[in-house]
């Protein structure tokens, strides 16, 4: 089975460009220099069903403008990588999304760790709380994160990572992986990277950051890792597009928001 995975935003926490920034990106004319916060979207089609299924994973502050940009029209469900605000501030605007589904049958499930739920239940408390009455409150439900979750015949197996000090999820879905915000991968975690044709990391620029890979460190993981292509997600404004992608290895290139990458959903030999 085939989906599709797009990048709706491969922008740092603060996007690019970065208010009251001048910096030769910041103003660069290029669209790919332009980035929204951080998040894929991946669609597909179970053999037989009509109905495409769509899951995203972290709806930040840029969501709403994601999803008009991107034609979404639903989604069955949102993964949570961590509780940053870049990654769950857009959670809210899932609202008219929710309805459609719930008037299908069932809310818009979220998978967030018990960290993230924590984040998530306090946020959006007239949402989340048992005890909410908000009547257009959005139709979500919060689901335990497990190791391995099927959605619709595709399998999302949380890879662990490290966010500075902060564990946070990671994902793997057939033959590709997504792993943003982060600043190291656990020995442990490799194990679940095996047999990618595409791996997405973070790289935030080629400073040292505390809690954010840089350029170099994403290049020596894709090189271990060995996915056929690498891209590299959540961008800060020290890193132009064209510029970056010249001094880039051949098969690891900096992703732009819009760019849609088909994926090899079947379960990896691993
Ligand atoms: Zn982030
Ligand atoms: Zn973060």
């Amino acid at each position: 089975m085939d989906g599709l995975l797009t990048f709706l935003g491969t922008g740092t926490s603060m996007g690019v460009p970065t208010l009251g920034c001048d910096c030769q990106v910041c103003t660069s004319t290029d669209p790919h220099d332009r980035r929204l916060r951080p998040s894929v979207l991946l669609r597909w089609r179970e053999p037989g069903e009509s109905r495409e299924r769509v899951v995203v994973i972290d709806t930040g502050p840029d969501f709403r403008e994601q999803a008009l940009r991107n034609g979404l029209t639903r989604v069955d469900a949102v993964f949570y990588t961590h509780s940053h605000a870049d990654h769950i501030m857009g959670m809210d605007d899932l609202r008219p999304l929710s309805f459609t589904v719930f008037r299908e049958g069932g809310p818009i499930l979220l998978y967030a760790s018990s960290e993230a739920a924590k984040v998530l239940e306090r946020i959006y408390d007239y949402t989340l709380s048992p005890s909410a009455t908000y009547p257009n409150r959005a139709r979500v439900k919060l689901e335990p994160l497990a190791d391995s979750t099927r959605v619709y015949g595709v399998d999302f197996l949380r890879v662990p990572l490290l966010h500075g000090e902060m564990e946070i999820s990671g994902f793997r879905f057939g033959r590709a992986a997504y792993l943003t915000d982060v600043s190291a991968i656990p020995e442990s975690s490799f194990s679940l990277l095996t047999g990618l044709d595409t791996l997405v990391v973070s790289a935030l620029r080629h400073k040292p950051h505390p809690t954010h890979a840089t350029v170099e460190q994403a290049i020596a993981w894709a090189r271990r890792i060995g996915a056929r292509q690498t891209w590299l997600t959540h961008i800060a404004h020290e890193l132009g597009h064209e510029q970056t992608n010249r001094a880039l290895p051949d098969n690891i290139r900096l992703a732009y928001d819009g760019l849609s990458l088909p994926v090899n959903l079947e379960p990896a030999n691993r």
